[in-house]
């Protein structure tokens, strides 16, 4: 296996080849070795480049018999991401089902997180309000932790949070290990490294842009008024396939979503005020 080599258990080498994984990507292969040694690390990377994994196996493999504390905290700047990436730690583990893994964010239901939490775990992936709500309220014991992963940096930066990240920060013991992922590197992401990563080793993936060569990009202009119509026209033309429609607001979500229902389209909204459970459907 293309997974040999950096110490892994038979079990996770198992599950690698089970999932059809046969050799580490660029961004794996540089940080297996720095996180297996329980070094800090900073990685410039892309989504697709098998950044999760990066992370997720060597700290899956570094876990301490469970203590009941969560040993692993990942933060991730979106409800979505959060539960993607406690997926790809459960998928990982799936040879070592002792393991408990949460995903605790805003808009689901606090007491089945406080049940989960009281149980016992070991990896929670949660978005930074809600870890801070847990944090304070002494629900989530950081005293066992080992290890924080700041997953997507810069839009946790863009989305407003980077203050409760830095909240959480010093909440966290000291003798820890820190991992920072990024697509970009902001100032302020760099000061963030500066001020709390450990001599980190860093690494910077350049993402060939694969599926960007793959997809015809078109636009069309016209005038406020007409889009709806011209829209619709668009979907005519490719009437066999899903599609997703960004809209600017909330409000526009609900526009478009109902013009196209009435011509006979089906539509899922999707927008912040769609409740969760809901929106995970
Ligand atoms: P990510 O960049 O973490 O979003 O991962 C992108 C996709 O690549 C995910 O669907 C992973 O399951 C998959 N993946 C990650 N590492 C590997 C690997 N070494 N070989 C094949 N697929 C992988």
């Amino acid at each position: 296996s293309g997974f040999d080599g950096f110490g892994f258990s038979i079990e996770l080498i198992q599950t690698l080849e089970n999932k059809g994984y046969k050799d580490p990507s660029p961004i794996q292969k540089a940080a297996f070795p720095e996180l297996m040694l329980g070094r800090d690390f900073v990685g410039q990377a892309q989504t697709g480049t098998g950044k999760t994994a990066a992370f997720a196996l060597p700290l899956l493999e570094r876990l301490k018999k469970s203590n009941k504390l969560a040993q692993v905290l990942v933060l991730t700047p979106t409800r979505e991401l959060a539960m993607q990436v406690a997926d790809s730690f459960r998928a990982y583990a799936a040879g070592h089902p002792q393991y408990k893994i949460l995903a605790i964010y805003g808009g689901s239901e606090f007491r089945g997180q406080i049940i989960a939490l009281k149980k016992g775990i070991d990896i929670v992936v949660g978005t930074p309000g809600r870890v801070m709500d847990h944090i304070r309220q002494g629900t989530l014991n950081t005293n066992g932790l080992r290890t924080l992963v700041l997953d997507e940096a810069d839009e946790m930066l863009r989305m407003g949070f980077i203050d409760d990240v830095e909240w959480i920060l010093e909440q966290l013991p000291e003798e820890r290990q820190m991992i920072l992922f990024s697509a970009t590197m902001p100032s302020e992401i760099r000061r963030l490294s500066k001020n709390y990563l450990n001599n980190p080793a860093e690494i910077i993936i350049k993402s060939e842009k694969k599926e960007a060569r793959l997809i015809r990009q078109r636009f069309i202009i016209s005038q406020n008024n007409h889009k709806i119509e011209v829209l619709k026209r668009v979907l005519e033309a490719v009437s066999n396939e899903g599609v997703i429609i960004f809209t600017r607001t909330k409000v526009i979500t609900l526009v478009v979503a109902e013009a196209l229902e009435a011509a006979g389209h089906t539509v899922a909204v999707l927008n912040g005020d769609i409740p969760q459970n809901q929106r995970e459907r």
